[in-house]
């Protein structure tokens, strides 16, 4: 097959995990830097040019598109479903991800199970607001935070009304969250490729610290998952239509709950903590299903 990695950097860690693996699956493999890709969108033939080339006889395409650069990127992969390539993750599933507000209404029209979430854009109902997640404790997010940034755990009422004004003053959208606290300080990332999970690991925040985010200091093990852990992780992904993603959960009493769904899942942290070859699945999964003209959009 012939695949393009679309990604900014061939020395990113995915990126050069998925290059090694479809190489040593015989593959015609090539990086291709989505920001310099440059496309006629008007022409009966659609077509992507990058460096003066044009791009011709892919088979299948893997999106490692940065959140910052969603529109751009998800531009170019919906050209390449225009011309009939397999994506490993269709644009639109990506931008469906990538917009929590709609990833959040559209798992819990599924009946999946979520944080009680509230949001607003600007509203000077602060009380109301808190009221409608339960009251303190509660956690205030950034919505276009990344990373860990921009989630803050407001432990009183006076805390939590002061943070939501913070941030309506800021004009930042927000959203308010109850507070799991039985879930400790730990999440779990559950790598799903098509119907399964294929590995899971458990993010235990630093002492002290209730985001378990890697680059807070949270450290990384291989997890057992539950059986319902496993299903609400490939249903988050289905829900999403991606065929590969990160899903976050977290212990609550009533169960899993989703934090967010990822579409481009960092390697580095699963595969060395699990030692499992996710990139080497994935490219597995493209034999599988990237067969020429199997696109089912023609980039919606
Ligand atoms: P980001 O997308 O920036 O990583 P998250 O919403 O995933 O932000 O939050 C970061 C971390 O904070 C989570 O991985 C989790 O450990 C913790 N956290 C977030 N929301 C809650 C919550 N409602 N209850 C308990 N812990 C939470
Ligand atoms: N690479 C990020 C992660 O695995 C996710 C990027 C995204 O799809 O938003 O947490």
């Amino acid at each position: 097959m012939k695949i393009g990695i679309l990604s900014r950097k061939e020395s990113l860690y995915s990126t050069k995990r998925l290059v090694e693996a479809a190489q040593m699956r015989g593959h015609d493999v090539s990086v291709i830097d989505h920001l310099r890709c440059y496309m006629n969108i008007t022409s009966r033939h659609p077509s992507i040019h990058y460096r003066g080339e044009n791009l011709v006889g892919y088979d299948a395409v893997i999106p490692r598109i940065g959140a910052s650069v969603t529109s751009y990127g998800t531009a170019v992969v919906r050209q390449f479903e225009m011309m009939r390539v397999f994506s490993l993750n269709e644009s639109v599933a990506i931008s469906r991800s990538r917009d929590k507000l709609r990833c959040l209404q559209l798992l819990a029209r599924e009946g999946l199970g979520l944080p009680v979430t509230a949001f607003a854009d600007s509203t000077k109902m602060t009380r109301d607001l808190i009221n409608v997640v339960g009251g303190a404790p509660l956690v205030v997010k950034l919505i276009e935070g990344t990373q860990g940034v921009g989630v803050c755990l407001a432990e009183t009422q006076k805390a939590a009304e002061s943070l939501i004004e913070a941030f309506s003053g800021l004009k930042a959208q927000f959203m308010v969250q109850e507070f799991i606290k039985e879930a400790g300080g730990a999440d779990i990332r559950c790598l799903v490729i098509g119907n399964r999970v294929v590995a899971a690991m458990k993010r235990q925040a630093n002492e002290g610290e209730f985001r378990s985010n890697l680059h807070r200091g949270g450290r990384a093990s291989e997890v057992k998952i539950s059986r319902e852990e496993r299903s609400t992780a490939v249903r988050a992904a289905r829900t999403m239509g991606l065929n590969v993603a990160g899903v976050d959960l977290l212990r609550s009493e009533r169960g899993p709950v989703i934090m967010e769904v990822n579409s481009s899942p960092g390697l580095e942290g699963i595969e060395t903590c699990t030692g499992k070859d996710i990139a080497g699945k994935i490219v597995e999964f493209l034999e599988e299903h990237a067969k020429p003209g199997k696109t089912r959009t023609k980039g919606g």
